[in-house]
């Protein structure tokens, strides 16, 4: 079948790698460059989501861990494994039996994909292992272990491996409608497809609507932004974040440290940038978790980008990071997904297109 995946993020480039593979004629088309948004503005963690068992999401941890496996054995050039510790202070946060019972799920669920075993390292181990670490009421650490990647590296690897299954990509070529019966409509564009997949991220919403289409998805678009922080770092920790029960991470990132994220719901139009509340709420997190508080100067950059979540809560912060297919005749549209499951949707939509 001749297709057309619109949309160059990790989504569109794994969906047109599986529908490559399984023998079809595929064009992935991207308004900008391959992986210029969502993409590259992640957390840079190829991980399961400790935090989503707390949701009940355990299809989706099992596939994400496996997931992650994969990715490492296939790119090692660009991801590698990572500890990461979980404090524990007095009197503060998840507790210590809470936290166990979850890390002994997350290495149950990784099965065979497993990195290393979590373990409980008291806190001089813990000091040790983070000396950076806030030691003030500090019990101890979980340690345990995830992926972390160069996003816009191993996004453009697997492009590259993409187009070695025969997948022919355009970018600078924008989308402006698709019709149900696999027309596809753009500036100096009106071609004739079999089969659309629309990956268009945090987008794909706005084209179905563009397009006279109703979807039965809404998205939900969260900004999330980071600091990069000239401070450099040996270990990942995510904690709590202070009057709340959002975790957050600072980690280890290129001779610096990543500090992140932020949960702010906004519109397709709204600036995708760090605001000024959001760069302060991350320094107070990294002050409640490092023992040395953060000067401005410091902070060498910002990042943000937005999360195409699928609409199931109130609070961002809850609603499901799994992914959703909705077909609409010759057009199948891709709702939600992360960047670690990236390979299985993509597998998905290539049993599913047919
Ligand atoms: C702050 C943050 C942290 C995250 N951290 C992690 C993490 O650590 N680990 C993890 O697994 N996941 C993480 N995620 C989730 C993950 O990054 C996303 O799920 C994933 O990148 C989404 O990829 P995508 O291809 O669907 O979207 P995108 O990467 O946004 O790609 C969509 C593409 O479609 C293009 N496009 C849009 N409209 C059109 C059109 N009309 N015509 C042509 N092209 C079009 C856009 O230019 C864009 O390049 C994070 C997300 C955020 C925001």
């Amino acid at each position: 079948m001749r297709i057309a995946v619109v949309g160059g993020g990790i989504n569109g480039v794994m969906c047109a790698a599986s529908l490559g593979n399984a023998g079809h004629d595929v064009v992935l088309l991207e308004r900008s460059t391959l992986m210029s948004a969502t993409s590259s503005a992640s957390t840079k963690l190829l991980h399961g989501g400790l935090r989503y068992l707390e949701h009940g999401s355990f299809r989706l941890v099992r596939e994400a861990l496996h997931e992650r496996r994969w990715w490492l054995d296939q790119a090692p050039q660009f991801c590698h494994p990572l500890q990461l510790l979980l404090p524990v202070w007095r009197g503060q946060g998840r507790s210590r039996h809470l936290i166990r019972a979850g890390l002994w799920m997350y290495d149950l669920l990784a099965g065979s994909a497993r990195l290393q075993p979590h373990r409980w390292l008291d806190r001089s181990e813990a000091l040790a292992v983070l000396p950076g670490l806030r030691a003030d009421g500090l019990v101890g650490a979980f340690s345990f272990w995830d992926g972390q990647m160069d996003d816009l590296a191993l996004g453009l690897w697997a492009a590259e491996r993409a187009r070695s299954l025969g997948v022919s990509i355009h970018e600078h070529t924008s989308v402006d409608r698709v019709t149900t019966d696999g027309v596809l409509e753009g500036p100096g564009l009106h071609e004739r497809y079999d089969r659309i997949v629309n990956c268009a991220g945090p987008w794909a919403e706005d084209l179905l609507r563009r397009s006279g289409l109703t979807p039965r998805h809404t998205l939900d678009l969260v900004r999330g932004s980071h600091l990069v922080v000239d401070r450099p770092l040996g270990t990942g920790v995510l904690a709590q974040v202070p009057g709340g029960s959002r975790i957050a991470f600072v980690l280890p990132w290129k001779g610096k440290s990543l500090v992140g994220t932020t949960e702010i719901r906004q519109g397709l139009g709204d600036p995708i940038t760090c605001s000024d509340d959001e760069r302060s709420y991350l320094r107070q997190f990294h002050d409640s978790v490092m023992e040395q508080s953060l000067r401005e100067e410091e902070v060498a950059s910002t990042f943000a980008g937005v999360r195409p979540l699928i609409r199931s809560s109130e609070d961002p912060g809850r609603a499901t990071r799994e992914y959703a297919l909705e077909r609409h005749g010759a057009l199948l549209t891709v709702f939600g997904g992360k960047w670690t499951t990236a390979r299985a949707l993509g597998e998905l939509v290539a049993s599913r297109v047919a």
